[in-house]
């Protein structure tokens, strides 16, 4: 017989949803997610929570959904049984939150739970208990039509899961967030949340989702919410509210993104709301509640258990109907009421930020393949007095060093005036170009970094150091960062476990916020867009990381006055014609395309 020597066995029922809960129920919040989720495919037009010790205790979840039979009562706590899914092909057209028929096993297996319910034709509902997914007899009870699960002792029988809760105030934060965010899903749906007794919000149903915005964020925010002009095609559809530019924020806290009515997490579109706004200065964030709809066939909620996660079938049309949908709105916004585009006086909450926000920058230009500019050196000498460079007063003008900072092998430039706040126009013998003062103050800063890998750059010591607070999880990153650092003349050291404390600059940036800056580097490193260990040259992407941080955060208005001097030393770098992240830093038109467009040729 095989069976006496096999260590291979099969999982009790119980093992196998508990090993399940793991994936499913993390926390009360995941819980709550769950119910929830289950009350609005029920129908339910008010959802009830109430929570005890964080949820640790007790969670109730009542609804006045539709309800189950006596049948499905006695199913419900089956693995894998759902009344969403039948076929295979149901998954690509799925319109309900659940499909899986796992959540209210798992969440038994790990607690003690009850439900009661009741189908409004029924003239009784019934009642059914379970101690770690051990089901008792189904009883009649007296109760309204609608369902109420109650969950208590979360993780008694796994004590190593319950370890792993926070406190209780963290874990009821994360179910009022959790509730929130189903709630800005469905306005049309009651939510009411209580905590230890107390009643923490109670949202009437409303058909104007700016109410509901208005009692979660406040009615200056609501207020200030542009509407996105819905936009539909390739079978998607984007609706919702953009807050403005100029209130741009320093948190995530305005940030919420629903596909098919299901809160996702999604960098790509996260960064196609941020180029829809047309780039972003650094640190801070755009305020937005997105609504996409797009047909179940091009989608996959299937990848993630928890179903935060998806993935899309044409991600391209996605994130570019994002994008247009964002920049047309604000574009439509601007057009309609220039005023409250214009940042009078921006809030700076916690801590200071940039005292405007920058208009939205070249990002978004394409590469241009042929960029034939930088014309032979020895052509006739520039009419450009090498003047003090604005952002590093103590400095002449800032070269890559080792290169002479002379002006006799810069070709013949004229500026004939700028644009926009951003772009000085040149003539030169070619024919016209374009320089972009950011992307050129990027490149020549980001050579700066590291043309001077070799030693390390000078620093100038800060009056008073920087201290930035650090969250626990960068702490490891910050040490990786460190050396990187030092090298380009940041003297930073740890004070304490968590702290980072700041004692001087590279000679060549001048920074008001050292705090702030510091942060937002990390936090650009932490956030994942960079990978620094598997870097090939970790010091090489500091530095494009830390030149594009700072330039975001430079005042462009002094270099208005100073252009020569800027396509000056963006002639001097090894690369002039891009900035270190491949965007182009001048766009040249020669007096042949402008013949050619004039139709002269
Ligand atoms: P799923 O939601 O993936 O189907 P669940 O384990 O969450 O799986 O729920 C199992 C089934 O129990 C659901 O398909 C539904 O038929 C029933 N059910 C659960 N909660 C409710 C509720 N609040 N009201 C009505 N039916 C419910
Ligand atoms: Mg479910």
């Amino acid at each position: 017989m095989i069976e006496e020597d096999s260590t291979i066995r099969r999982m009790s029922e119980t093992l196998a949803s508990q090993v399940a809960a793991g994936e499913v129920v993390e926390r009360p919040a995941s819980v709550v997610k769950e119910l929830v989720e289950n009350s609005i495919d029920a129908q339910a037009r008010a959802i009830r929570v109430e929570i005890t010790r964080g949820g640790i205790a007790s969670i109730k979840v009542q609804d006045d959904g539709a309800g189950m039979s006596r049948a499905d009562l006695a199913l419900c706590l089956e693995r894998h049984a759902t009344s969403k899914l039948t076929t295979y092909e149901d998954l690509f057209n799925i319109r309900q939150m659940g499909f899986r028929g796992e959540a209210l096993p798992s969440i038994a297996s790990v607690a003690q739970m009850s439900i009661t319910t009741r189908r409004r034709q029924d003239i009784e509902g019934f009642r059914l208990e379970s101690n770690g997914g051990e089901l008792t007899e189904i009883r009649s009870a007296g109760c309204p039509p609608g369902t109420e699960i109650e969950v208590r002792e979360l993780f008694y029988n796994t004590p190593v899961r319950r370890k792993f809760l926070k406190s209780e105030d963290t874990e009821a934060g994360h179910v009022e967030q959790q509730l929130r965010l189903h709630a800005l899903a469905f306005p049309d749906i009651r939510f009411t949340f209580i905590r230890d007794g107390g009643t923490i919000f109670d949202t009437a149903a409303t058909t104007d989702l700016r109410h509901r915005i208005a009692e979660f964020f406040g009615r200056d925010n609501a207020q200030k919410l542009l509407r996105i002009r819905p936009t539909t095609g390739m079978g998607i559809r984007v609706e919702g509210y953009l807050m403005p530019l100029t209130d741009a924020r320093r948190n995530r806290r305005l940030q919420y993104i629903y596909l098919n009515s299901r809160p996702i997490e999604d960098k790509m579109l996260t960064r196609a709301v941020r180029d829809g706004y047309g780039g972003f200065p650094t640190g801070l964030q755009p305020g937005y509640f997105l609504y996409l709809e797009v047909e179940p066939a091009l989608v996959d909620v299937n990848v993630h258990p928890a179903k935060r996660e998806v993935r899309f079938r044409r991600p391209a049309d996605i994130t570019s109907a994002v994008m247009d949908a964002v920049s047309a709105t604000l574009t439509d916004h601007a057009r309609g009421e220039t005023t409250s585009l214009v940042p009078a006086k921006p809030d700076t909450p916690s801590g200071g930020t940039p005292a405007s926000v920058p208009p939205p920058d070249e990002e978004a230009s394409p590469i241009r393949p042929a960029l034939r500019l930088v014309v032979e050196p020895q052509q006739q000498e520039l009419g450009i007095p090498a003047q003090p460079s604005p952002s590093s007063p103590a400095q002449g003008p800032v070269a890559p060093a080792g290169r002479p900072a002379e002006d006799s092998d810069t070709p013949a430039f004229r500026h004939l005036g700028n644009i926009h706040g951003q772009y000085a126009l040149f003539e030169n013998a070619e024919g016209l170009v374009l320089l972009s003062m950011r992307a050129a103050r990027e490149r020549i800063v980001f050579e700066r970094i590291v043309s001077a890998n070799k030693s390390s750059i000078p620093s100038q010591q800060l009056l008073t150091p920087a201290m930035v607070e650090l969250d626990t999880r960068d702490v490891g990153l910050v040490k990786d960062l460190q050396p990187l650092f030092l090298q380009a003349g940041f003297r930073v050291q740890f004070f304490g476990e968590r702290t980072l404390r700041v004692d001087s600059l590279p000679i060549f940036l001048s920074l008001d916020k050292v705090d702030d800056f510091i942060a937002e580097l990390i936090e650009a490193f932490s956030n994942g867009e960079t990978k620094l260990k598997r870097s090939r040259d970790p010091y090489e992407l500091f530095a494009i990381r830390l030149a594009q941080r700072y330039v975001m955060r430079e005042d462009m208005t002094a270099w208005l006055h100073h252009p020569g001097q800027l396509l000056h030393e963006l002639l001097h770098c090894e690369i002039p014609y891009c900035t270190p992240r491949g965007k182009p830093t001048m766009i040249p038109l020669s007096i042949n395309e402008i013949q050619r467009r004039f139709q002269a040729l």
